[in-house]
């Protein structure tokens, strides 16, 4: 499993490239929505950016629930990277390849 480590400031979190490091903008959108900024975590080095809704799933597609936690958060349904293959989940701030 890879640690979803998050970095509050998006500078920093660009800077890591770390696999699976996270980055939430929640200044966009509505209250219950945030953007998601994440790197593949296979290492592949993709930048990745979704929508997720804080306990819910926004109604456009794709999205994703989110348990709304910055240090643990958990996604769903799973992720699934068509650019280089990496299927897996966001469960408890860990990347779990499924
Ligand atoms: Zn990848």
């Amino acid at each position: 499993m890879i640690r979803a480590i998050h970095f509050p400031n998006p500078d920093a979190f660009r800077a890591s490239q770390h696999p699976g490091a996270t980055h939430f903008d929640l200044t966009k959108g509505a209250t219950d929505e945030a953007i998601l900024w994440f790197f593949c975590p296979c290492g592949c080095g993709g930048l990745v950016r979704i929508k997720v809704g804080i306990d819910v799933k926004p109604a456009d597609s794709p999205s994703w629930n989110w348990n709304g936690s910055v240090a643990d958060p958990t996604l769903s349904p799973s992720v699934n990277r068509l650019d280089c293959g990496w299927h897996g989940w966001l469960r408890d701030g860990y990347w779990e390849e499924a």
